[in-house]
């Protein structure tokens, strides 16, 4: 039985890209029973009724799913945040990549918008662009006002399915624009399609940018940490886990444990203290939660 991927979702049909050929396929009806929907991004088996028409009968392993835009096998999330207008926010930013990371998606941070800033601000924002990337994030520095400063992208995208996230107005668009110019979209068609308002059927799709693909949906647009355990937050921030496997207790959150290596570590400034406050506001977040049921 042949395989491919599921490029597009619409009204019902999944597009199915199989090498050089796309089969509009329908699904069969197993999956109602199963409680599960084809997604795109999915891996697929088909069942070709012929050279353009088709049944999925069989969804391959999920690696993970996200349910806004619904997209299966997310590998990246491009984290466009502006340096100015709206303002550089590390709170919005550490909140971003905890729900990225509690998703097992590698997150990639792009500074947008770099050209308004004045010498003195972009010293500060890349003394936080320095912090980021002790982490071991990426951080990629955009304006579309330098030559190539919209496709400095580019590279980090091939061979993956990535998904963009940020707030609006930050140049998400103009960076897409920039990627595919062969769309010729308009910023505000892109912008309707990236989720101001207009888009609110589950018309899906990943484009192709290079060798990679890109979801034309922005995700992660609601921020609060409805599926996140306590236990999971130490590891949605990498240096934090890191310091926490010295922590005297296993399974220290970090909060009031003695001999704790995180709090230590913020007290010598290994760990700037906005994350760490950044982490017992989510920890309070979380904990003061109701429960859903
Ligand atoms: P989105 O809502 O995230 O998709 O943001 P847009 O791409 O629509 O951009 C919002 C506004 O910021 C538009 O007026 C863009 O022209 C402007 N903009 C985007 N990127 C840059 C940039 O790098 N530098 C400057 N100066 N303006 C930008
Ligand atoms: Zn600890």
């Amino acid at each position: 039985m042949p395989e491919g991927k599921i490029m597009k979702a619409l009204s019902g049909f999944y597009y199915v890209k199989d090498h050089d050929q796309i089969i509009q396929c329908r699904g069969r009806g197993i999956f109602r029973k199963q409680k599960i929907t084809p997604l795109v991004g999915d891996y697929v088996v088909y069942q070709a009724e012929n050279d353009l028409e088709g049944y999925v009968t069989e969804i391959k392993e999920r690696k993970n799913e996200l349910m806004r835009p619904p997209v299966a096998n997310v590998d990246q999330a491009v984290l466009v945040f502006s340096a100015i207008e709206p303002a550089f926010s590390t709170s919005l930013l550490d909140r971003f990549l905890v729900l990225v990371e509690s998703h097992h998606i590698s997150p990639v941070i792009c500074i947008s918008k770099m050209d308004l800033l004045s010498q003195e601000e972009t010293e500060k924002i890349e003394k936080f662009a320095v912090q980021y990337e002790g982490i071991g994030y990426t951080v990629i520095r955009s304006s579309a006002k330098w030559e190539d400063g919209l496709t400095s992208l580019l590279p980090y995208l091939e061979g993956k399915i990535s998904v963009f996230a940020g707030q609006s107005g930050v140049g998400k668009s103009s960076i897409l624009n920039a990627l595919r110019p062969d769309l010729e979209l308009k910023t505000d068609q892109i912008s309707s399609s990236l989720g101001r308002g207009k888009h609110t059927t589950r018309h899906v799709e990943l484009w192709s940018i290079g060798s990679g693909l890109v979801a034309d949906t922005p995700g992660f647009s609601a921020l609060e940490f409805s599926e996140l355990e306590l236990e999971e937050l130490p590891g949605c921030f990498p240096e934090i886990a890191d310091y926490g496997e010295r922590c005297k207790f296993r399974g220290c959150l970090h909060i009031n444990e003695p001999k704790c290596a995180v709090k230590k570590a913020v007290e010598e400034n290994e760990i700037p203290a906005y994350r760490y406050h950044h982490y017992q506001q989510f920890y309070d977040e979380i904990k003061t939660r109701k429960p859903r049921y």
